[in-house]
C-alpha cells in the first residue's frame, strides 16, 4: 500500500510508492552532455575578460586581478535576474504588491578545471569553494536592501546548469523566498511551543532510527528525508546547532567539505552521474526591521542551517502542479540502503 508522509519542515504531504520501489538503475538515462570547448569557456583560464571583473578569488599571493592562476573565482552573472543598481521600493496595488527587482546574482566558478565536477574535486579544494560561498554571503549581507542569500548548484544541463564547466550561484533577494519563509516559520513555532530546535529534535529521532542515515561522522550527518518529495533526496546537517552558515571556521568547512564529498560521490556512483539541484539553507540577513524587532528574536535557537541535494529524476507533471502533492516512487529508506552501501573510492 502506497504511504502518505507528512513533511514536518514543508508542512505538506508526500506520496510514497511502496509496492513497487523503483530502483537506481531504472532512473538512468544516457544522455549526450554538451562538453564545451575550454578556449572559448568564459570559466576556464585565458578567457577571464569573458565575464564581469571579479568580486572575489581565492587565488595565490601576487596574482594580477582577472587573470587566470585562480583556484575559486565569484564573478557577478553576466545576465543577472535581479539586478544590483537601484533604490529598494515597495509598493501597493490593490492586492498586489511590488518590490523593485533589486538583488545580486553571482557565479562561483568552483575551479579551473573544464572538467572535473564539484564532487570530484579534492576535498581540500572543495573547503575553498565553500570558503566562497561564506564570504560571499558575510559581504551580501552588508547591503541592508537583501534579506535572503541563496546559494544553489545546478549540475548538468537537465538541471538547469546553462554551462558545463563545473559552477555555483547565488542570488541575493530583497523579500526571503517562500520555501525559506516556511521552514522559518516551521522552525520558531516549533521552538516557541517547545522550547527546542526542531532540525535538532529530527537529528535526534534519525540517528535513533537508523533507517533512513546514509552517512555519519562526529559532525555532520546524511540522510534522506522522511517524507523525500524526490526519490534520492538527501540532506546533510550539522549535528551541532548552528542557525548560521556564515559562522563556520575553515576548519568547520575542511570537515563540511568531506561529507559533501561523500554526498556527491554516493549520488554520482548509485544514479550514474544524474542532473542534480544542491541548495544551501541558512538564516536570513540579520538586519533589524523596524516595528518587527520580534521577527528574529530567536533565530539562533530555533534554525539550524543544512544542504539539501535533489537529483533530478523525475518530471513535475499536472498532479503534483495541482495538488501539491509530490510522489515519490523510490522510499527514502531504500534510497538511503543503496546510497549507504555504495561502493565509493577513498574521499580526499
Ligand atoms: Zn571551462
Ligand atoms: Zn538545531
Ligand atoms: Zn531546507
Amino acid at each position: 500500500m502506497p504511504e502518505l508522509r507528512y513533511d514536518p519542515i514543508r508542512s505538506r504531504w508526500v506520496v510514497i510508492a511502496t509496492e513497487r520501489a523503483r530502483r537506481p538503475h531504472e532512473y538512468v538515462q544516457k544522455h549526450e552532455e554538451p562538453k564545451g570547448d575550454p578556449s572559448t569557456c568564459p570559466f576556464c583560464y585565458g578567457n577571464e575578460s569573458k565575464t564581469p571583473p571579479e568580486v572575489f578569488v581565492i587565488a595565490p599571493e601576487g596574482r594580477k586581478p582577472n587573470t587566470s592562476g585562480w583556484e575559486v573565482r565569484v564573478v557577478p552573472n553576466k545576465y543577472p535576474a535581479l539586478r544590483i543598481e537601484g533604490e529598494l521600493k515597495r509598493e501597493g496595488l490593490g492586492l498586489f504588491d511590488i518590490v523593485s527587482g533589486i538583488g545580486a546574482h553571482e557565479v562561483i566558478i568552483e575551479s579551473p578545471h573544464h572538467h572535473l565536477s564539484l564532487g570530484d574535486l579534492p576535498v581540500e579544494h572543495i573547503k575553498k569553494v565553500l570558503i566562497a560561498y561564506r564570504e560571499r554571503i558575510k559581504d551580501l549581507r552588508k547591503d541592508v536592501r537583501f534579506r535572503y542569500i541563496l546559494v544553489f548548484k545546478n549540475h548538468r544541463a537537465e538541471a538547469g546548469a546553462s554551462l558545463p564547466h563545473s559552477h555555483s550561484q547565488l542570488i541575493a533577494t530583497p523579500i526571503i523566498p517562500p520555501v525559506v519563509v516556511q521552514e522559518l516559520n516551521v522552525a520558531r513555532e516549533h521552538y516557541s511551543r517547545k522550547e527546542r530546535c526542531i532540525f535538532c529534535d529530527l537529528i535526534k529521532q534519525e540517528l535513533l532510527l537508523k533507517d533512513r542515515i546514509v552517512y555519519e561522522d562526529e559532525d555532520y550527518v546524511e540522510w534522506a528525508p522522511f517524507a523525500s518529495a524526490f526519490p534520492f533526496e538527501t540532506w546533510i546537517l550539522p549535528k551541532k546547532h548552528l542557525h548560521d552558515f556564515a559562522l563556520l571556521n575553515d576548519n568547520d568547512l575542511l570537515k563540511l567539505a568531506y561529507v559533501l564529498k561523500d554526498m556527491l560521490q554516493r549520488i554520482k556512483t548509485v544514479l550514474d552521474d544524474p542532473p542534480y539541484n544542491m541548495i544551501l539553507h541558512t538564516a536570513p540577513s540579520p538586519h533589524p526591521r523596524p516595528g518587527r524587532e520580534y521577527y528574529w528574536s530567536t533565530i539562533h535557537l530555533d534554525y539550524h542551517w543544512h544542504i539539501e541535494l535533489v537529483p533530478r529524476l523525475t518530471r513535475i507533471a499536472g498532479f503534483e502542479w495541482g495538488s501539491g502533492l509530490y510522489i515519490n516512487p523510490t522510499p527514502p529508506e531504500e534510497a538511503a540502503k543503496f546510497l549507504r552501501e555504495a561502493e565509493i573510492g577513498p574521499i580526499d
